[in-house]
């Protein structure tokens, strides 16, 4: 029996990698001129960091994580990214330079989920972490820096949905009313609802459980709670914010149920969503985080951040096609065809030539396949010195000296 990939996981064939490749160029062409840094931390951590630094009361932590034992060490495979960042951020005591410390990262994740269209088990991230501003500009640069990643793909009808869930002062008095209210209905909802009540009864409004959904708007839940009430700060913090977007042109809509499902999260997340291909679809997602350095063990660290499943992206934009090589070489003499393409290559053409001095008729069959132009080199073109060029969109040809062809070019 042959050994097949596991499930959901996936080979990303030739035939699609060129949309993967264009997502990383837009990526670093957007990220680097706001003077964002690639970082790349290993896939594999600490089983601490992510129980940590993702929070235990998230499905991430208790149902998804790859977690596996070595020499004594829980160790687990990188369910997402933020944490590594910081631990990253921490390690190299990023801390002590002047702030902003702006970092973007890209590359697999892993959870073990259900696999269902659109969502795999070992799948990809681009994001950005932002460190040592507590301003909103900060918030609004990585929105920013999104909306411009997304458009720079095409995805142009977008919705940038925020909110605030205030800092652990005034999360408190809302927690208390949240709970007051689901209180009377809580024995219907999941047990995941039942679980997060005591723990984070916030993440309740996060819940996808179709019987909860029901159940919150059968009790006008949504009605009677209204929302965070912000500190002095924290609305500060939020009217910042939705200046800024302002004056920048950016279209927002609030959504005081917007919490995210990650217990780090505090005053500002986002979401934002396409319209691409009709339905709308969330592409990224959002936050402040300004305790999460400090529950890893740094100084008190303001920070804000984002991240987009890439295939998630790739299922809104066209498939691109892989661009053809400039010249195949179409010769039965393997040393001439070799020394042309070496020539070609060290001129800055894209070049390959048939490996196996079949017929002419089928090096041209696969030449139009896989390329712009046939050169031909015959007997005739050997002796004399020339080469034929055949165009392979329109079949014409011409004589030219291999100078003729770098001049030309
Ligand atoms: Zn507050
Ligand atoms: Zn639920």
């Amino acid at each position: 029996m042959s050994i097949k990939a596991q499930k959901g996981t996936k080979d990303i064939l030739p035939e699609e990698i060129t949309n993967w490749q264009n997502i990383e160029k837009i990526a670093y062409e957007v990220f680097s001129k706001a003077n964002f840094k690639e970082i790349r931390t290993p896939i594999f951590e600490d089983t601490a960091l992510f129980e940590r630094g993702v929070g235990d009361t998230t499905d991430i932590v208790n149902k998804e994580m790859y977690t596996f034992t070595k020499s004594d060490r829980s160790i687990t495979l990188r369910p997402e990214n933020t944490a590594g960042v910081v631990r990253a951020y921490l390690e190299h005591s990023f801390y002590r330079e002047s702030p902003p410390i702006k970092f973007w990262y890209k590359g697999p994740m892993f959870r073990y989920e259900r696999p269902q269209a659109g969502r795999q088990r070992q799948f990809h991230q681009i994001g950005v972490e932002m460190f040592g501003v507590e301003d909103a500009s900060a918030d609004v640069e990585c929105i920013v820096l999104a909306t411009e990643f997304l458009k720079g793909l095409g995805l142009n009808d977008l919705v940038v949905e925020i909110n605030s869930l205030g800092c652990s002062v005034c999360r408190k008095e809302y927690k208390e009313q949240l709970k007051k209210a689901i209180a009377p209905f809580l024995s219907g909802l999941c047990e995941d609802c039942r679980n997060r009540y005591e723990k984070n009864p916030l993440r309740i409004l996060d819940c996808k459980n179709e019987t909860c959904n029901k159940l919150f708007e059968e009790n006008h839940l949504k009605e009677s709670v209204s929302g965070i009430k912000l500190c002095n700060d924290c609305a500060t913090h939020y009217e910042k914010l939705k200046s800024y977007l302002d004056a920048l042109n950016i279209k927002y809509v609030e959504n005081t149920f917007l919490v995210r499902g990650l217990d780090y999260y505090t005053r500002t997340v986002f979401e934002i969503k396409s319209n691409n291909l009709g339905s709308q679809n969330a592409v990224c997602g959002g936050g402040r985080y300004d305790g999460l350095v400090e529950t890893l063990g740094g100084p008190h660290t303001p920070a804000v951040g984002w991240a987009m499943g890439v295939e998630r992206l790739n299922a809104l934009i066209p498939k691109l096609e892989a661009p053809k090589i400039d010249y195949f070489v179409v010769s039965d003499n393997q040393v001439e065809a070799i020394k042309l393409v070496d020539k070609l290559r060290k001129n800055g053409f894209f070049a390959e030539f048939d490996y196996t001095s079949r017929k002419f008729a089928k090096q041209l069959e696969k030449a139009a396949k896989i390329a712009n132009y046939a050169i031909i080199l015959g007997e005739d073109e050997i002796r004399n010195n020339y080469l034929t060029i055949k165009n392979l969109s329109d079949s014409t040809q011409k004589k030219q000296t291999f100078d003729e062809l770098v001049i030309n070019n």
